[in-house]
């Protein structure tokens, strides 16, 4: 069975000390609850100048951190940029690529090439990505919801050697969902996930069983339990309600139930 994992995307949010604060809350929630914490991973996904001060405050619990964004070259001149070995080396372990922000709101828009060559990138190096992908609202109203995750995940995972499959997770991101306070239904939410596993074993064969894949959304406590309760999602990336430990154990513990 494979164990939901609940992580947190901060996005371009909180400051040093409320970062600090923040990670410290939940890492004593998670410690003082042995129950969560022997069945749910959690990892934060901080702005990438506090990653190594949550790295420090998370040291020593079962809380991995990760990047938000990489860029695919190893070094060299690409001002502003940060690479996959310089966000191991400070000791983080995880990385977000292809957020819906990055695809369709900041700068040039990330595209599913570039996507690949980051997902390549990390996976040469130690680090696990969790690749997103989703429909925007008019590709779901044109009914291209599928149509659209076939693409992205075939283009995101090519050319990846997906024997260490376990270590890569997809999150599915209805686009029209996240920061809107609309949520996909189960229902919804389990067709695509359902779509997604069925791609990545067309692409990775059984391997499809070991990954883990998260829905992302507008999730909150009172809608967690629900969506966690389908077969094929693993765990939750969760922007808005992360920014509050309550409401971020909130949807740890909605995940705990579901999966017992
Ligand atoms: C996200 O940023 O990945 C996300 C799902 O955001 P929110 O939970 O705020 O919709």
């Amino acid at each position: 069975m494979r164990r939901p994992l609940i992580a947190a995307n901060w996005k371009m949010n909180l400051n040093l000390a409320q970062s600090r604060e923040l990670a410290r809350q939940i890492r004593s929630a998670i410690s003082a609850d042995p129950a969560l914490a022997g069945a749910v991973d959690f990892a934060i996904c901080p702005p990438a100048v506090y990653l190594h001060t949550v790295v420090e405050a998370c040291r020593g619990a079962s809380i991995s951190v990760g990047a938000q964004n990489i860029y695919f070259e190893a070094a060299g001149a690409f001002t502003g940029e940060i690479s996959a070995a310089m966000v191991a080396d400070i000791g983080a372990e995880l990385v977000i690529l292809g957020h819906s922000e990055r695809r369709h709101v900041i700068g040039h828009h990330e595209d599913d090439r570039m996507i690949n060559l980051k997902l390549r990138a990390a996976m040469a190096s130690s680090l696990t990505p969790i690749l997103c992908v989703g429909e925007t609202l008019a590709e779901r109203d044109a009914g291209a919801t599928l149509d659209v995750l076939t693409f992205q995940i075939t283009a995101g995972l090519s050319g990846i050697d997906l024997r260490d499959a376990s270590r890569l997770v997809v999150a599915y991101e209805p686009v029209w969902a996240i920061g809107t306070g609309r949520n996909a239904t189960p229902q919804q939410a389990q067709e695509a996930h359902d779509h997604l596993r069925r791609q990545i074993r067309r692409i990775a064969g059984d391997h499809a069983d070991e990954i883990r894949i998260l829905y992302g959304g507008s999730l909150k406590p009172d809608n967690a339990a629900a969506i966690f309760s389908q077969p094929d999602i693993d765990g939750g990336l969760i922007g808005g309600a992360s920014l509050k430990a309550e409401s971020f154990l909130g949807i740890a513990a909605a995940a705990l139930s579901a999966h017992r």
